[in-house]
């Protein structure tokens, strides 16, 4: 059985009096049901983890690099953000993939440099609308799944998001069905590769454009094991009901 997962991609947003949103969602989902993570930028994750300590809720980054440490200004390793405070890390998002030319072979490499450090990756995948209607959304995401999941994975390690690049940040959402067919996709692919024990436990999250209207229906869809919220993820008041929804 999967635990449901519920995280929350706060992006280039939040300074430290937006912690206020995350000691909300603390105090409110004290022994929730299913487990809850919120990745904020980098500066805020040590005050994040602190904040969190003892409540039900992990702490996340955004993205690490794929080497231990070395001369890489700007960069944050993922020994570095455990050292933090944080237990996940998001890689290979679609905006990293555009903004940095980030490849599936260098999320791969950042998976493995995640899985070494003791962190959950959540392993982002998703087609482009260009690609959707051209009816080529398979290809892509089993393209992606097989060059961004290191064979270090296991369910415990890692969680793979599927993410269409058009749904994110546009209020637009694959219908149910959409959603059921890449997941379903996913999870057969994770059991072929990784064998019916790991295949089978992996989390496989939907993220794009996910509110409080429409959680409930995409939560019913098999195989999908949560969400990565982004928008809605800033504020406990819209954050709570897709938790709930979820519960
Ligand atoms: C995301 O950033 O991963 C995301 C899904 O964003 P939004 O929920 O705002 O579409």
């Amino acid at each position: 059985m999967r635990r449901k997962l519920a995280a929350g991609n706060w992006k280039m947003n939040g300074t430290r009096a937006d912690l206020a949103e995350l000691e909300a969602l603390c105090t409110a989902h004290d022994g929730a049901d299913v487990d809850l993570l919120i990745c904020p930028p980098f500066t805020l994750i040590t005050a994040a983890a602190q904040l969190c300590d003892g409540h039900d809720m992990r702490i996340g980054g955004q993205d690490c690099h794929m080497a231990a440490s070395g001369a890489h200004t700007g960069d944050i390793s993922a020994e570095m953000l455990k050292d933090a405070g944080a237990s996940a890390v998001i890689l290979g998002h679609s905006e990293r993939r555009a903004d940095h030319a980030e490849t599936s072979d260098i999320v791969r490499a950042k998976a493995r440099a995640a899985h070494d450090a003791g962190l959950l990756a959540i392993i982002c995948v998703g087609e482009s609308l260009s690609k959707r209607e051209a009816q080529n959304t398979l290809d892509i995401i089993g393209g992606q799944l097989s060059s961004s999941i290191p064979d270090s994975a296991t369910g415990e390690n890692t969680v793979v998001a599927y993410e269409p690049c058009w749904a994110i940040g546009t209020g637009l959402t694959p219908t149910p069905d959409q959603i059921g067919d890449v997941h379903d996709f996913i999870r057969t692919r994770l059991e072929k590769r990784f064998g019916a024990g790991i295949g089978r436990s992996v989390r496989l999250l939907y993220g794009g454009s996910v509110k409080a209207g429409n959680a409930a229906e995409i939560f019913a869809v098999s195989n999908v094991d949560g969400a990565l919220v982004g928008g809605a993820s800033l504020k406990a008041d819209d954050f709570s009901p897709i938790i709930k929804a979820l519960e």
